[in-house]
């Protein structure tokens, strides 16, 4: 139980990467705090069954991140139910898909603000306490779309490439107070996120949902596997290990060879 005694918050962990990682952190022994949206009786079931299975203390807060006082609202939560934030896992995240001069000026906005100024807000909140504890752990879901692009994705590609760029800051900003600040670079995960673009791909083009996702594979990865969320869980808890103490400003690919091209 390497984590015992922590309290890891995990953004937008009701789905997808975020509960692989929350689930992962919990068995390490961390208290979790989950976020996210949802049916409230389906995540009150989710939350039971991670404490069932872990005996963690697993918690829930329904902040909206896409409203700046929402996420430090969230932190101060979790330091009001467990007394600290050691771990911030910044996951919380949206796609949309279109070229730019087709691209919603409202879905820009959208994705810039819960894929990047949600990351300034949760960390510049956290990180006080992790200053005063001296430790301190936070690890930001970035993408592959955080180091190359692809076409369509103006708003996400601008806003995880400024997530590398911000882990890079806040580690040099935190590097002697025992913080490390880390992101990993998945390439494709099959979550609801993904599955919503391999139902589209499919539809376009008069293909089955499986076939779609061999295309996806295959137009990106060198390597024909989705990464899974417990895989991402196994990274995060090792992010968050003493074997990875200096370990900090680093981006992590997790993409089956995407950007070894
Ligand atoms: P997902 O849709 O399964 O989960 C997203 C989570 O974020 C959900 O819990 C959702 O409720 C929550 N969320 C969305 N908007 C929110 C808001 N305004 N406030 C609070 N919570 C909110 O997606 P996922 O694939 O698990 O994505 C998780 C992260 O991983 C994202 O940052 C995504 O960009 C990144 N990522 C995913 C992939 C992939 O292939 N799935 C690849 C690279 C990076």
């Amino acid at each position: 139980m390497e984590l015992a005694g922590n309290t890891a918050l995990v953004t937008g962990s009701t789905s997808g990467i975020g509960l692989g990682i929350a689930r992962a952190l919990a068995r390490a022994g961390a208290n979790v705090m989950l976020n996210g949206f949802g049916e409230a009786g389906a995540i009150e079931a989710l939350r039971a069954d991670l404490a069932a299975e872990t005996r963690a203390s697993v918690a829930y807060h329904p902040a909206d991140l896409s409203r700046p006082a929402e996420a430090a609202a969230l932190i101060q939560a979790c330091e009001a139910r467990f007394g600290a934030v050691d771990i911030l896992v910044n996951n919380a995240g949206i796609q949309h898909v279109a070229p730019i001069e087709d691209f919603p000026e409202e879905r820009w906005d959208a994705v810039i603000a819960v894929n990047l100024s949600a990351v300034f807000h949760a960390t510049k909140a956290a990180l006080p306490g992790m200053k005063r504890r001296g430790w301190g752990r936070i690890v930001n879901i970035a993408s592959a779309h955080g180091l190359v692009a692809s076409e369509n994705k103006s708003a996400y590609v601008a806003a995880k490439h400024a997530v590398v760029g911000l882990t890079k800051v806040v580690a040099l900003e935190t590097a002697e107070h025992g913080i490390t600040v880390n992101a990993i670079c998945p390439g494709w995960v099959r979550t609801p996120l993904v599955e919503r673009q391999l139902e589209a791909r499919a539809q376009a083009d008069g293909i089955g949902v499986e076939a779609a996702g061999r295309l996806f594979l295959a137009e990106k990865q060198p390597m024909p596997r989705f990464t899974t969320p417990d895989q991402m869980g196994a990274m995060a808890v090792f992010l968050c290990s003493d074997a990875a103490a200096t370990m900090t400003g680093t981006s992590l690919s997790m993409d089956g060879g995407w950007l070894a091209r």
